[in-house]
């Protein structure tokens, strides 16, 4: 559910109409429903509250535009972050320190120091060399780092093979094998609490049996730890629930995946935590764009729109699917092989597409664009880095600017031995 619909034959997103965004912010442009925001958050947080005590951290790096963690901060969720940079746009955008997860392979010492100064509720840590440095840190600053071991469990999530992070060959985790022997170890250390574990075994997973077998593995490795004398407080079940992105695509609900993990956490005894991302924002956006031309192919035609790869990386980075339709309701369709202008073939978000008909100078939106959209944005072919608009109600404002290729070229210099 949602809030871009028709009315009166034109799309809006709420109550403003898509034509007037794109007339006076131009265009490709992501435009962000906070409602269906709000809504999403609250859907959520509602359906993993049938399990327990629970704490839901949004994964900034699926959205990490300030306005959109400032609308899922006042709906009380925390961050999920995975740099020092989504810290301190957490912390910018209004979030408590104490509902800051802090996630990520590769942590560099500044950036777990930057952690630990920022008082952040959580460390993820990722390895038992990464533990040995988080605790020598905390140490040296006389604080003990609350921290969970992510584990990897060693389940194939059924998803995108550059989506996946949950088997024995991704490199995120410990494996389950020597997660006991480890904590054991990190337990031991002055300067960490080891509170719990953690996993997250990849993103838009399209049925619940992969989770429910990994968080099955995770409670007997709790009883284990436990067992061995040592405390487990809180249990981290990470991100991954997909949407709908191709009409008629039933992904499993937040109602069906809280209720799994009622079903399979029952008895745990733990804080419960979880970082979505995609299911809280992927809704929640477009990416509108304009038709350039549309010219003649030998099968279909290529429709060429101001929007690229480099504003929406997701089809050529995953195959990835975006629903496609123009901004001015037509019952006239097509069948079209949609692209941008990028130089490269990679830069098409869909081959022999049926939608409806556009011609040059209309608009149109790529649907579900408001999770790994914007985020991944870059400037290749030299082209601006696109925009942010936050819809509420009747009112818009423009969240992030457009970069443009000259700013971009402004931050370069030719170095003077270079120009003689
Ligand atoms: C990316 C990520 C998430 C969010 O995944 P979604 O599929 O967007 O829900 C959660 N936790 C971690 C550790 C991640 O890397």
């Amino acid at each position: 559910m949602n809030h871009f619909d028709y009315r009166n034959g034109i799309l809006h997103c709420e109550d403003v109409p898509l034509t007037d965004i794109a007339r006076h912010v131009g265009t490709p442009v992501y435009v962000y429903s906070r409602a269906t925001l709000e809504r999403h958050a609250q859907v959520f947080q509602k359906a993993v509250a049938q399990a327990g005590k629970v704490d839901v951290a949004f994964a900034v790096k699926a959205n990490p535009n300030l306005a959109v963690l400032r609308v899922l901060a006042r709906e009380g969720m925390g961050a999920d972050v995975v740099s020092g940079g989504e810290l301190e746009r957490a912390l910018a955008a209004g979030m408590a320190p104490e509902r800051i997860v802090f996630s990520g392979v590769g942590k560099t010492g500044v950036e777990l120091a930057q952690g630990l100064d920022r008082d952040i509720g959580q460390f993820n840590i990722e390895s038992e060399e990464e533990g040995m440095e988080l605790a020598a840190i905390a140490a040296a600053k006389g604080l003990v780092a609350d921290a969970v071991l992510r584990v990897n469990p060693d389940v194939d999530a059924g998803t995108h093979a550059k989506i996946s992070t949950g088997k024995a060959e991704n490199k995120f985790g410990v494996p389950i094998g020597h997660a006991i022997a480890i904590y054991t170890r990190l337990a031991a250390l002055p300067g960490l609490n080891m509170r719990g574990v953690a996993l997250h075994i990849g993103s838009m997973l399209e049925n619940l049996e992969p989770l429910a077998a990994a968080f099955g593995r995770i409670g007997t490795l709790v009883e284990t730890i436990r067992s061995g004398g040592l405390s487990v407080s809180h249990v981290d079940l990470g991100g991954g629930l997909g949407v709908p992105y191709r009409p008629g695509e039933n992904p499993p609900t937040p109602e069906d995946y809280g209720a799994m993990v009622a079903r399979v956490t029952k008895g745990w005894d733990v804080t419960l935590m979880f970082e979505p991302g995609r299911v809280i924002v992927g809704n929640a956006g477009v990416l509108l764009t304009s038709v350039i031309r549309v010219k003649p192919g030998i099968q279909h035609p290529f429709v060429i729109v101001d929007a690229a790869m480099n504003d929406l990386a997701r089809p050529a980075l995953y195959d990835a699917y975006h629903h496609f339709d123009p901004v001015a309701q037509t019952r006239e369709m097509m069948t079209a092989n949609i692209v941008g202008p990028v130089c490269e073939s990679a830069d098409t978000f869909a081959m022999a597409r049926e939608c409806g008909a556009v011609r040059a100078g209309d608009l149109a939106v790529f649907r579900t664009a408001g999770a790994y959209g914007a985020t991944m944005a870059s400037t290749y072919n030299s082209r601006a880095l696109v925009p942010e608009v936050l819809v509420d109600g009747g009112r818009y404002a423009v969240v992030a600017d457009r970069i443009a290729a000259a700013t971009i070229m402004g931050a370069e210099r030719v170095p003077e031995w270079l120009m003689s």
